[in-house]
C-alpha cells in the first residue's frame, strides 16, 4: 500500500472523517496515475473534443463502453453512475446504485433534485467497489454518470461533487470523468473529462474505444 503524499493529507483526513461515519472509504492508494496510457490499443471509435490534451486521452474497451450505454439507457429517465476499475485486460465496469430518489423522498429540502438531474452513489456499494479495487491492486480509471435529456457536459454540480473535500482540487485528480447523454431513452453522446492542474478545472479530452 502506498503511503499518502503530504499534498493529499487534508483530503485523506476528510475522507477518514466521512469513512468513520460510514460515508466514504479511502482508496487513494488504489489510484495509479497514467495507467491508461501504458496500453497500446487499436482505435476503432474516437470521440474527439476541441482543445483536447492528447497525453490525457481516456482509453476504454468498447465492451466496457457498451455496458455503460446499456446501463444508462436502462436507468433512463434517471441518472446512472459507477466506476471503471483496472485497464486493458483487467478493466471492469462496476455500476453503483443511484440513491438520489430515495434521499429526495426522505428529505426534499436537503436533496431538492431527484434522480432525473442528480446522482448519489449508494455508500455501501461505493465502498465495496473501491475496497475491491484496492484489494486487487487495480487503479480506479473512470467515474461515470449519465445525463437524461441533457447534453454530455461536465456541470458545475458535477465539478462540486468531484471536488468534495477541496474546491481547488478533485478528490481523485488522476481519475477521468465520463458523462453519457441519453435522450428519449437512447444513448445520444458521450464526453470524457480530465483534471487540468494548470487551469484548475476539468477539461474535455479524447475518449478512445478499443
Ligand atoms: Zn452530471
Amino acid at each position: 500500500m502506498a503511503a499518502p503524499c503530504a499534498a493529499s493529507c487534508r483530503r485523506l483526513r476528510a475522507q477518514r472523517k466521512l469513512r468513520g461515519a460510514g460515508l466514504a472509504p479511502c482508496w487513494q492508494s488504489a489510484v495509479k496515475p497514467g495507467r491508461w496510457n501504458l496500453h497500446a490499443v487499436r482505435c476503432h471509435h474516437s470521440y474527439q473534443a476541441r482543445n483536447m490534451k492528447p497525453q490525457t486521452m481516456v482509453r476504454m474497451r468498447a465492451s466496457s463502453f457498451a455496458l455503460l450505454v446499456e446501463q444508462a439507457q436502462r436507468a433512463y429517465p434517471y441518472e446512472c453512475c459507477g466506476f471503471i476499475i483496472g485497464a486493458g485486460a483487467s478493466e471492469s465496469v462496476r455500476p453503483v446504485r443511484n440513491i438520489q430518489n430515495e434521499r429526495h423522498r426522505e428529505n426534499p429540502q436537503a436533496f431538492p433534485r431527484d434522480a432525473r438531474t442528480a446522482y448519489l452513489m449508494d455508500p455501501a456499494e461505493y465502498r465495496a467497489v473501491l475496497e475491491d479495487a484496492q484489494r486487487q491492486g487495480l487503479p480506479l480509471s473512470v467515474i461515470y454518470h449519465s445525463h437524461p435529456e441533457h447534453d454530455a457536459y461536465f456541470s458545475a454540480t458535477d465539478r462540486a461533487a468531484a471536488c468534495l473535500f477541496d474546491p481547488a482540487e478533485p478528490d481523485y485528480p488522476d481519475v477521468a470523468q465520463l458523462v453519457l447523454s441519453v435522450k428519449n431513452g437512447r444513448f445520444a453522446d458521450v464526453a470524457a473529462f480530465v483534471w487540468d492542474a494548470e487551469r484548475k478545472d476539468f477539461v474535455r479530452t479524447e475518449l478512445i474505444l478499443s
